[in-house]
């Protein structure tokens, strides 16, 4: 066995992910027209508790 994953080689020359128009991060799905950062399109942003290092605390 080889350390990390042998099929990453595969993904070379696609980009699905592109800077997205919100949250500036490279992840915007180009197929899925939205962000995995931040769920743009969608009205509201995506966010999660585990975000924050604040276990437990309030959304920000
Ligand atoms: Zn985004």
């Amino acid at each position: 066995m080889t350390k990390g994953t042998p099929s990453e080689g595969k993904k070379s020359g696609k980009v699905s992910h592109i800077r997205c128009r919100r949250c500036g991060y490279p992840a915007y799905h180009r197929q899925a027209r939205r962000c995995a950062k931040c769920g743009f399109p969608d009205a509201k942003i995506r966010k999660y508790a585990w975000q924050s290092k604040r276990l437990g605390k309030r959304l920000f």
